[in-house]
């Protein structure tokens, strides 16, 4: 069985007031939150204040994004010394703002993930088709070609200490969101392409949905088969609504 994991992606918004009340709202609901594992990912600058909020609680939390350097000049970066002297658990690698706005490409997303590992953090390796991709009917061999670096960088085995997010870029933040049965058909092939090298592993790897999750549509894509969860951008930035995203998801 996978433990579903809903993780709230922040990306660039908050401030020290806002988050310290998104956190308190997160707390107090979470004892209606059953079967989920919750994570936050947050801006660097308030993992400080992330991690006291939440230290003696069952939420988990992490950063957006990582350096593949150990440390030295790589001015404005951050390594993963630095995310574990915050004990972040998880990191996101390869957010596709990250791979359109900023250049980064299947082999970096490759790199950050390995390092990320190699230093005791879990990635979640976002990987995910943009729309041309999809009317020209590419959708599976961008997320296989996007997958592939990955796995023929770090090998099979790297999956079991990773969660995947597909997330198709047409859906993040527009408000358009893939219908259950379209995300279900992606997930069941990134798992099946695991499974052609490792059936236990496939078995084993957590697949999140990402793209516009909501209240309103959580339970009907937790509930398909191979989504073991979400990556919540806009939704995450209010306790209520991300709690009822954890409440659907089991
Ligand atoms: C995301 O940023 O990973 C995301 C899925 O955003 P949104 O939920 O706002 O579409």
């Amino acid at each position: 069985m996978r433990q579903p994991l809903i993780a709230g992606n922040w990306k660039m918004n908050g401030s020290k007031a806002s988050i310290e009340s998104l956190l308190e709202g997160i707390k107090q609901g979470m004892d209606s939150v059953q079967q989920a594992e919750v994570a936050v990912c947050a801006p660097f600058v308030y993992l400080q204040q992330v991690s006291e909020s939440l230290k003696d609680t069952k939420i988990a939390y992490g950063a957006q994004n990582v350096s593949e350097q150990d440390n030295g000049a790589y001015t404005g970066e951050v390594s993963t010394t630095m995310l574990n002297d915050f004990a972040c658990q998880y990191v996101i690698v390869g957010h596709s703002e990250r791979r359109t706005l900023y250049g980064e490409t299947d082999e970096l997303v490759a790199t950050k993930s390995a390092k990320a590992q190699a230093d005791g953090l879990t990635p979640i390796i976002c990987i995910g088709e943009l729309l041309e991709e999809r009317e020209a009917g590419n959708t599976e061999a961008v997320v296989a070609r996007q997958l592939d670096a990955v796995i023929n960088a770090n090998g099979v085995a790297s999956l079991e200490n990773a969660v995947i997010a597909y997330e198709p870029v047409w859906a993040i933040g527009t408000g358009k969101t893939a219908t259950p049965e379209q995300a279900q058909a992606v997930h069941a092939f990134i798992r099946g392409r695991i499974a052609e090298q490792d059936a236990a592993i496939a078995d084993k790897v957590r697949i999140l949905y990402g793209g516009s999750m909501k209240p309103a549509n959580a339970e009907e894509l937790v509930a398909q088969q191979d989504i073991d969860g979400g990556l919540i951008g806009g939704a995450s930035l209010k306790a209520e609504d991300f709690l009822a995203i954890c409440q659907a998801a089991k």
